[in-house]
């Protein structure tokens, strides 16, 4: 039973921030979604360790996210704790030769930018992608030919008895969109990623080719959480859509982009009973036109 003054008490011992009855669209990339009962920022593992472990004995459900850019949260919210993590968990740890260390709370961005500081390649692919390195590692994020997988060193998580586990990459089953984390309750709260050395001019100019070429085809304009469905195998998501003659399918605020196919976009007041109408429509359409089953590819947030 989830006892805010309790839990509150908790988190002033940890020094990690509780905000009650946040709402959750603030914190997907989608801008849906209902409120949680308390969202608590995590600045270091001591705070994790505490924190999950205080959630666990007493039942209570709780999900790490971190920028909620594959998001789906319902309009009736989460009925648990919210986790992000914050402070050092949050920044670049170090720099080992090839190889960068940062809190899995770090922005993908950023990670790239100190790659290219440190004249490391291999991380240009990801260049663009929102959120943060756990949730890429989670995910196995990718783009333009690169994912994840290939540039993995090691993570560090929180497992499901609150201990923490250094684990090579290998142990997280990665491949297209799946990890094995989402079939465990870990928390990801370190992540080493190893990389080679290049040319800085060369990583700068095909960062900044992979972000023009996402400018200029993703309707980055409205609220959405990337590609809405995972590519089939054999085909595309996007082009099976277009074919279907989806592009501006609407239901509410939700739309499928006329830009770009693959995305379904939030047009200002969209809910998440309208997203979910326009993806049922969808995959239903493609299904009866094509036969290609289409998946979904962003995680909604239900209580486990
Ligand atoms: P969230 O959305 O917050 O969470 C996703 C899942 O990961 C949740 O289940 C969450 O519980 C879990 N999770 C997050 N952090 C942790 C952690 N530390 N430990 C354990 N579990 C965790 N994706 C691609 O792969 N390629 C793309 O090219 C791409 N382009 C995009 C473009 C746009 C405009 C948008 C909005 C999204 C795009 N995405 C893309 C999707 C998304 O950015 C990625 O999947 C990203 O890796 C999700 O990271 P996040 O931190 O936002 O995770």
């Amino acid at each position: 039973m989830l006892n805010l003054e309790a839990l509150a008490e908790v988190c002033r011992q940890y020094d990690a921030d509780l905000l009650r009855d946040e709402q959750l669209s603030a914190h997907t990339t989608f801008r849906v979604g209902g409120s949680c009962p308390a969202f608590i920022t995590l600045r270091n593992i001591r705070a994790c360790k505490g924190i999950v472990q205080y959630l666990r004995l007493n039942g209570i459900p709780f999900r790490l996210i971190g920028r909620g850019s594959n998001l789906l949260v319902p309009d009736a919210g989460y009925p648990g704790v919210v986790l992000v993590l914050g402070g050092e968990l949050a920044e670049l740890t170090d720099v080992q030769g090839e190889k960068l260390i940062c809190g899995a709370g770090m922005s993908l961005k950023n990670l790239c930018l100190v790659a290219l500081n440190q004249n490391l390649t291999g991380l240009e692919f990801a260049y663009g992608i929102p959120g943060t390195v756990g949730g890429a590692v989670y995910m196995n994020a990718g783009a333009y030919d690169g994912e994840f997988s290939q540039i993995l060193d090691s993570v560090t998580v929180l497992d499901g008895s609150c201990e923490l586990r250094t684990l090579p990459a290998e142990a997280l089953e990665l491949r297209y969109r799946h990890s094995i984390l989402m079939e465990r309750s870990w928390q990801v709260l370190s992540v080493t990623v190893a990389l080679r050395a290049g040319d800085e001019e060369k990583i700068r100019a095909r960062m900044q080719e992979l972000l023009g070429r996402r400018q200029q085809k993703q309707p980055l304009e409205y609220p959405s959480a990337g590609s809405t469905f995972k590519r089939p195998a054999g085909s595309y998501a996007s082009l099976l859509i277009d074919q279907c003659g989806l592009k501006g399918y609407r239901v509410g605020g939700a739309q499928v982009s006329e830009k770009h196919a693959g995305f379904v976009v939030n047009r200002g007041d969209a809910t998440f009973s309208d997203i979910m109408a326009v993806c049922r429509h969808v995959q239903e359409t493609v299904k009866a036109q094509t036969g290609y089953e289409l998946e979904l590819e962003p995680e909604i947030l239900h209580a486990d």
